[in-house]
Formats: C-alpha cells, sequence, structure tokens
C-alpha cells in the first residue's frame, strides 16, 4: 500500500467514488470480510487489520491473490500507523459467547480500539465509520427502536461488556467529531446473517442451521417467543457502503438492519422446514439480560442513505443453509439428515 500522506477532507464530503485506500479493522470476521470483497470489486485498495480473534485468514484466502488487498495482523487495542483514505472499525467479537469469554478484553476493543481508529483519522483527516449495534437499544421498552431512543441497557451485567463498549464508542466517535471536526459515520447494526459466520460463535442463525444440518437437537433458550430481525449480510454491506458515501454533514447514529420481525420459534420452525432436518426443538435457560423484542425503525436509512434491505428472509436463509452444508462437508462433521 503506497504510503503517500494524508489527504484533506473534500468539502463535499467522504465520497469513495474513485479508487480509496481504505482500512478495514475487523476484516477477516464475518461481515468484515464480505466488506473487503465489496470494496475490492469497486476497485479500492483494502487494507485488512485483525487480530484473528474470532476471525480467520480463511475468511479472505480468495482475496489473498489480489494485488490491491493486504492482510495486517494487529490488535487494534495497540495505536496504528497507516496511511489510508477511510476507516471502517469492525474490531470486536459479535457473539455473546465470544464477546463474553474475555469480557475486559472485549470492552478493550471496543473503547481503545475506537480510540485509536479516531487518533488514526484525526491525523489523517479521513472519514471514519463505527460498527456499532442495535445492542445500544439494550433491553429495549420502545418498539421498533428509533436511533432517537436511549435505550435501556444493564451496567453491570454478562452482555455489558460490549453494550457499553459499544455505547462509550458511539461517545468517542461524536466528541471527535464535536471537539475535533472528525467526519464520522455510526451504523447501529441489527442481527446481520450469512455466509462465513463461524459455525461455532453461538449465534442463533449459524446455530440452528448447524444443528439441524447434524440433526441434533434445536436450541430454543426460553420458549423462543423472543424475537429479533435478521438481515442479510449483502444488505449490511450496501448499508455501511452507502453511509461511508455520504456527505461529512450525516453522522448518523443510523440503524441498519431488516424490519421483517421474527419470533425465535418461527426461526427454527423455518430452518428445520428448509433444510429437511428431523431435529427436534428442545428448550434451555433463557440467558440473563436477553433482549425480548428487537426490530430497526427505517426511516432515517431510508431518508438518509435511501436503502433499506432487498433479501427476504428465506433467501438469505437458503444462501446461508448453502454455505453451511458445503462448509460442514468439507470439515466432515456434518451428519445426514
Ligand atoms: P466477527 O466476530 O465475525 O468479526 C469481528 C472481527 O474483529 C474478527 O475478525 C476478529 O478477529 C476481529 N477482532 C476482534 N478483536 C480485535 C482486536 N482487538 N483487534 C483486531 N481485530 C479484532 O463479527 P461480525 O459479525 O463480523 O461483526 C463485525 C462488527 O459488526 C463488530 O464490530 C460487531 O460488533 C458489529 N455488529 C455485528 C452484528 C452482526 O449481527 N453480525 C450486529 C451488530 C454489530
Ligand atoms: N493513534 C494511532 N495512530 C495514529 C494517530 C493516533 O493509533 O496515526 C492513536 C494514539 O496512539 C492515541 C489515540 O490514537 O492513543 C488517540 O490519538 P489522539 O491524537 O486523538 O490523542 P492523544 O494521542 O493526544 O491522546
Ligand atoms: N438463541 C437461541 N438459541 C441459540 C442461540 C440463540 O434461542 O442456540 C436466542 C438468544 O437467546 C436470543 C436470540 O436467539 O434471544 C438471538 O441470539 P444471538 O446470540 O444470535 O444474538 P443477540 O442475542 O445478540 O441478538
Amino acid at each position: 500500500m503506497p504510503a503517500s500522506g494524508p489527504r484533506p477532507l473534500s468539502p463535499a464530503g467522504v465520497e469513495l467514488v474513485t479508487e480509496k485506500r481504505v482500512l478495514i479493522t475487523g476484516g477477516a470476521g464475518f461481515v468484515g470480510s464480505h466488506l473487503c470483497e465489496a470494496l475490492l470489486e469497486r476497485g479500492h485498495e483494502v487494507l485488512c487489520v485483525d487480530n484473528f480473534y474470532t476471525g480467520s485468514r480463511r475468511n479472505v484466502a480468495h482475496l489473498m491473490g489480489n494485488p490491491r488487498f493486504e492482510l495486517l495482523r494487529h490488535d487494534v487495542c495497540f495505536p496504528l500507523h497507516v496511511e489510508v483514505d477511510a476507516i471502517y472499525n469492525l474490531a470486536c467479537p459479535a457473539s455473546p459467547v465470544h464477546y463474553q469469554s474475555d469480557p475486559v478484553q472485549t470492552t478493550k476493543t471496543s473503547v481503545v480500539g475506537a480510540l485509536n481508529m479516531l487518533g488514526l483519522a484525526k491525523r489523517l483527516k479521513v472519514p471514519v465509520l463505527q460498527a456499532s449495534t442495535s445492542e445500544c437499544y439494550g433491553d429495549p421498552a420502545v418498539h421498533p427502536q428509533p436511533e432517537s431512543y436511549w435505550g435501556n441497557v444493564n451496567p453491570i451485567g454478562p452482555r455489558s461488556c460490549y453494550d457499553e463498549g459499544k455505547r462509550c464508542a458511539e461517545t468517542l466517535f461524536f466528541d471527535y467529531h464535536r471537539q475535533h471536526g472528525l467526519a464520522i459515520k455510526v451504523a447501529r447494526i441489527f442481527n446481520t446473517y450469512g455466509p462465513r459466520m463461524h459455525p461455532d460463535d453461538g449465534r442463533v442463525v449459524s446455530n440452528f442451521i448447524v444443528q439441524a444440518l447434524r440433526g441434533a437437537d434445536i436450541t430454543l433458550y426460553g420458549d423462543g417467543a423472543q424475537t429479533r430481525s435478521f438481515c442479510y449480510v449483502d444488505d449490511l454491506v450496501d448499508g455501511l457502503m452507502r453511509l461511508m458515501a455520504t456527505p461529512a454533514t450525516v453522522t448518523g447514529p443510523i440503524n441498519l438492519g431488516n424490519p421483517g420481525e421474527f419470533t425465535i420459534r418461527q426461526l427454527a420452525e423455518t430452518v428445520v422446514a428448509m433444510t429437511g432436518s428431523r431435529s427436534r426443538l428442545v428448550q434451555r435457560p433463557l440467558p440473563q439480560d436477553d433482549p425480548r423484542q428487537r426490530r430497526p425503525d427505517l426511516a432515517r436509512a431510508k431518508a438518509e442513505l435511501d436503502w433499506q434491505p432487498t433479501t427476504a428472509l428465506q433467501d438469505g436463509l437458503a444462501r446461508t443453509i448453502a454455505y453451511f452444508r458445503q462448509h460442514l462437508a468439507l470439515d466432515n462433521t456434518v451428519v445426514q439428515v
């Protein structure tokens, strides 16, 4: 990646209409690897930075031959000195199982990682996008959730390292914007699924598909009446790139997600039907502070990004099931159902 030094922000904003050098932290993860791919397809250079905590080289192996792609093993908790035109900050484990396995590291990654990427963006005078989360709304008392809702988050529970870490990162983003005039873009991402989710990361879509393909019990936490809204990863990546392309006046926070709302039991039944599995639904205890409901209010995304997701749950699930079928067969762990 050539080091040609910082460039001033154009007054029109931060549009990546010409080829740019783009840094993606967490680029070897599930969402990050799709974003790397999409930006390369549009002609940009991509510097993918990842410490492989939950991501892997395998997720970006198919990009390694591309001369515009570079992979750097680095932990965002430490300063990073590179020269780029735009930053997408995605580094952070996203599944409850992973982010709770080392909660102190999760908070450090969210907060110190954000601080370092903001310092980098400030030095380079380039826009920086934060992958924030619907978890900022906690167990929401307002439904669906608009960006103006301040949330209902337990500050001391097992999910707090993630929720409060992401909330503090948002605070840092807006303080760098107000204090230093930095061009920021904060996306509040709702549950996203698709190929390259980690098969063991414990998230509901990957869990149910892997369980169904293995003929194992489908684990409903609680009675399965809690709801989530599931966004296919290609739609999310499109939304993230549109957000980065907005004028500097657009900061977010802005919800990105699919408004279709399903109970977890409905999701389980759909996955069982689509895989033709003989798996049974079994109940397991509901984890502490598990949100009862979640659905994005997309009015702002529609108005400011002209964006809404286009992939129906059935279509996205079909592609994700096909990925896991192939992946598990390669790992030789699939049980015929
Ligand atoms: P993921 O776990 O697959 O990817 C996260 C990536 O960050 C991994 O490659 C991991 O190795 C890397 N990483 C973690 N700590 C790091 C550190 N200290 N330094 C460098 N790299 C580090 O998760 P994902 O689903 O791809 O999520 C990507 C981002 O989007 C995360 O910030 C997550 O909080 C956010 N998000 C995702 C969802 C979703 O449903 N997928 C929802 C809301 C927000
Ligand atoms: N930083 C970085 N890369 C840079 C510039 C800064 O990683 O190119 C880090 C820096 O080490 C610091 C953080 O970003 O920890 C915040 O930097 P800033 O300049 O805003 O604050 P300061 O260094 O004055 O505390
Ligand atoms: N869930 C479930 N069975 C599983 C994994 C998750 O019933 O095997 C539930 C979980 O309790 C939550 C929902 O599915 O209510 C979404 O969980 P996930 O971890 O995917 O995302 P998050 O809770 O962060 O929205």
